[in-house]
């Protein structure tokens, strides 16, 4: 194909680099070394989904009713089991026919919805570091990204009053995610209750994003933003099965929220795919209202792992944040360092492969994210790595 024939439009074109190329790259060489890598960079769970939903996927696809296309906004009964179980985890109602929509995994609706609510020139507020796709769904359909910083002295909860007025005046929608990726910081009901003030003083629409809802630990389970007085009126939340139930790669999730936010999303669904397998929306019934045992179990392994990393580093003299959810480890560079130099050496001289934070925004420079996505066993021999150093 002709270069010319495959011009990128301006806003793929304006894409940050993907920053992981290098390290992915990095990785390739010194596995094709014959080095033992201790891969600390994934975020996919390494446990496989449990079983009974796994048997719920296959009597469900033997079903030749699930075989055909979905509606955009999901079957019914996958949506009550979404509201039932989000009144069972956080007391909140939901109507099921206005208020929820299956998702294709929730990247796939927190990827559409700037496309539903931005026009050229305004403006997204997303947090730095942040999962990426915030910025870059902004920025393909003609928004502004505005980096909110998520500092360590602020518990990575962004500071509103600093946001300049010019910016507010262009402000249309803003994201947030906790329990938070990268950083394992978590929110509180008080800064919730935050947020819908300041968003409704200034008309800003509030997509959270809630991946790791039961992703916690110390007994710390996390608050909705929909609990809060307000939020219903002007935000939306994105729940995903991806880790709750180490259901990555089936592609189930969903939006709760607002009924007109919801009403935007579904009409750029409509128009842009077919919704979920509905086989896999059966298997997301049986996730959702069974025992939720298996969440407990997923918290205790990883909780177990977490305390290996945060403990092993803190007695190697690192400076860790110790993360109160997520599967994620978020560690600053020795002074002197960048993210990109810390993770370099660190697959060069140890074989660890761990994520520069710079790969998450600006505010990610100067961290390092390590993922709880291997056995204790591993984890262990890259502290002893790390210590022996
Ligand atoms: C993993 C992750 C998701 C989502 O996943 P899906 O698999 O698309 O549901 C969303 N947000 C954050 C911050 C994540 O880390």
């Amino acid at each position: 194909m002709s270069t010319q024939l495959a011009k990128y439009s301006k806003g793929l074109n304006s894409l940050p680099p993907y920053l992981f190329v290098r390290i992915d790259q990095l990785k390739q060489e010194e596995r094709a070394k014959g080095a033992d890598l201790i891969d600390l960079s994934i975020g996919d769970p390494d446990i496989p989904t449990p079983n009974h939903i796994v048997e719920a996927m296959s009597k469900a696809i033997r079903d030749s009713a699930t075989h055909r296309y979905p509606s955009s906004n999901g079957r019914l009964d996958f949506r009550q089991a979404a509201a039932n179980w989000c009144k069972g985890r956080f007391g909140i109602d939901l109507d099921v026919k206005e208020e929820v929509i299956s998702l294709i995994g929730s990247k796939e609706g927190i990827g559409h919805t700037p496309f539903a609510f931005i026009d050229p020139g305004d403006v997204v507020l997303v947090p730095s570091p942040g999962y990426p796709v915030y910025q870059a769904a902004t920025i393909l359909a003609g928004g502004i990204p505005y980096p909110m910083p998520l500092l360590r002295e602020n518990n990575f909860l962004p500071l509103f009053e600093d946001i300049p007025q010019d910016i507010l005046n262009k402000a249309k929608l803003m994201f947030l995610n906790y329990p938070n990726n990268p950083t394992g910081a978590t929110s509180t009901f008080e800064f919730f209750g935050q947020v819908v003030d300041f968003a409704t003083k200034h008309n800003i629409i509030v997509c959270h994003d809630m991946a790791y809802s039961e992703m916690y630990y110390d007994s710390n389970a996390p608050h909705s933003f929909l609990e809060v007085p307000g939020a219903m009126d002007i935000g939306m939340e994105f729940f995903s099965l991806s880790k709750t139930y180490q259901m990555t790669g089936w592609r189930i999730g969903f939006a709760a929220g607002n009924r007109d936010l919801i009403a935007g999303l579904l009409k750029i669904k409509g128009n842009l795919d077919s919704g979920a397998f509905e086989a896999v929306q059966m298997a997301g019934v049986t996730a959702l209202s069974s025992s939720q045992d298996c969440t407990k179990k997923m918290r205790g392994v990883y909780q177990e792992r977490r305390d290996i990393l945060v403990n092993g580093l803190t007695q190697a003299g690192w400076d860790v944040y110790k993360s109160q959810a997520t599967f994620y480890v978020w560690i600053a560079t020795p002074a002197g360092y960048t993210s990109e130099e810390m993770s370099t050496r660190l697959l060069r001289e140890l074989s660890i492969v761990a994520t520069p934070g710079n790969g998450f925004g600006d505010y990610g420079e100067g961290y390092i994210r390590m993922a709880l996505t291997v056995d204790t066993k591993r984890m262990q021999e890259a502290i002893d790595r790390i210590l022996r150093w």
